[in-house]
């Protein structure tokens, strides 16, 4: 490396340009025409406090997209960076392929305990008391597949080895990950190198009081599954909300309907919750708002606070007991990563998991979510652009209207609300991100009220950039 380029760092408030330039050659970001990209003034960011982030040029952002979707606590909460700097001070890495180490241990237990006290009003204590470690949300789930295909191989149902998964699923970008998930343009261009699963419809209830019956989409789901019982391993299933396709949230009592078949045909049920997971939509565990218990549990983003790459899979006892044995057997799980449960990461969850409970997160994700909600209503829901706005704890999706008013669901079809996060970047700074035509709002989940209402202003002044019908 350059002398020049490490110096970059220092740099700041007095060579932006350099370091503007630096960054739209070097660093290739992701899901990012960098094309487009190098034509724009890039927010290069120094440090963050609390929710907001602040750039190189002294600039100051409220993060609302919360750092794709991870923050839990605003940024370098002096709680979470306490913890990463007293485990470094005594062990920053070792590798779980030989040996162990207190923070992977003190963390898997508290996870254990929090799960069984997220499922207490449940009829049977849960067995999901195995914990997996790997790096992120993808590998969370790669791993998910992965342990039920080793599963169903060793319990002697070798024919089992497809995948029941939703449309319009997001899993994450490694190749298990693309190809239970059904987002066409993320995935349209591997389709020949990934494998097929089948697909069931995601029934979608924007309402929480309204009840539309899903009896229908039931029957399409059994007949799915009882054609192909023999040979589906399990089912994978983002629960509450699909995020990635726009905040879309699942119709009500659902998650239980699909545990049923997965029982009565003795499929094993995945809930990916990277997403829905540690409070974003409420509680630790999202399957458990319905008291539905999965197989395997896939958790990420904010299990580390929003500080430090980590993804979890829990496995219950059933799946776990399956790769016992002896080595020469080969019955092991098959999978690691080096960094699996590195030590930083593990010690920063205990202590994101510890303030969760004395900081009563649950609680202000209910509340700030009722309040955002209310907000949005009042404030833009009578925009004649916007549709029904979707709100699931603190997972926003404010879906915009083509010109006829109607919702384009194409990802494609993102200039208008493209056109609204960047007014409200540029004019409020207010970071937002669009995911088709849905503006997105994930802020860190101790946001306080006058945060909740700079982001509803700086949206509602973005919205006046939109033609509207009539003018
Ligand atoms: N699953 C879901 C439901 C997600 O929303 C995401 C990320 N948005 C992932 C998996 C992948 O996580 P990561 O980006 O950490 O790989």
């Amino acid at each position: 490396m350059s002398d020049d380029r490490t110096s970059s760092r220092l740099v700041g408030l007095r060579d932006y340009p350099k370091l503007a330039e630096q960054d739209q050659t070097v660093v290739w970001h992701p899901y990012t025409q960098m094309q487009e990209y190098a034509e724009t003034e890039p927010i290069i960011i120094d440090r963050g406090e609390g929710p907001y982030l602040y750039d190189v040029r002294r600039r100051r952002f409220l993060d609302a997209y919360g750092s794709m979707w991870c923050n839990v606590w605003g940024h370098n909460h002096p709680e979470l960076v306490k913890a990463i700097q007293q485990q470094a001070g005594q062990l920053c890495h070792a590798s779980l392929f030989s040996v162990s180490h207190v923070p992977a241990i003190d963390f898997a237990n508290m996870l254990v305990d929090a799960i069984k006290q997220d499922f207490r009003f449940a009829d049977e204590a849960p067995s999901l008391s195995h914990v997996f470690y790997s790096d992120n949300g993808s590998t969370a789930v790669e791993v998910a597949m992965k342990m039920a295909l080793q599963y169903q191989n060793q319990i002697g149902k070798i024919s089992r080895t497809q995948f029941l998964t939703f449309h319009s699923g997001y899993h994450g970008d490694t190749f298990g990950a693309m190809s239970a998930s059904n987002i066409d343009v993320f995935t349209q261009k591997f389709s020949p190198s990934l494998f097929k699963c089948h697909r069931a419809t995601y029934p979608m209830q924007v309402d929480p009081d309204e009840h539309e019956s899903t009896r229908h989409h039931e029957m399409q789901l059994e007949a799915l599954i009882a054609g192909r019982n023999d040979k589906i391993a399990a089912v994978v299933i983002e629960p509450v909300v699909q995020g990635a396709s726009g905040m879309r949230p699942l119709a009500e009592d659902y998650l239980g309907k699909i545990k049923k078949y997965c029982r009565e045909y003795d499929i094993l049920l995945i809930t990916d919750e990277v997403f829905a997971g540690f409070c974003r939509t409420g509680p630790l565990i999202a399957s458990s708002a319905e008291l539905v218990e999965p197989d395997i549990i896939c958790l990420g983003k904010g299990i580390t606070g929003g500080t430090m790459p980590m993804g979890v899979t829990v496995a219950n006892d059933r799946v776990f007991d399956a790769f016992k044995g002896v080595w020469k057997d080969f019955r092991q799980f098959l999978h690691g990563h080096t960094y699996s449960g590195n030590p930083l990461a593990c010690a920063v969850a205990i202590r994101n998991l510890e303030m969760i409970y004395e900081e009563k997160l649950k609680e202000n994700v209910k509340s700030r979510s009722r309040e955002l909600n209310y907000a949005l209503k009042r404030v833009i829901g009578s925009h004649p652009r916007v549709g029904q706005i979707r709100v699931r704890g603190l997972a926003v999706g404010i879906p915009l209207l083509d010109e006829s008013g109607s919702e384009d669901g194409g990802y494609e079809s993102r200039a208008d609300a493209n056109k609204v996060c960047l007014h409200a970047v540029e004019k409020s700074r207010v970071l937002l991100r669009p995911l088709g035509n849905v503006i997105t709002i994930v802020p860190p989940l101790n946001i306080e009220s006058e945060q909740i209402e700079e982001i509803v202003n700086a949206i509602a002044k973005a919205l006046e950039v939109l033609d509207t019908p009539g003018e």
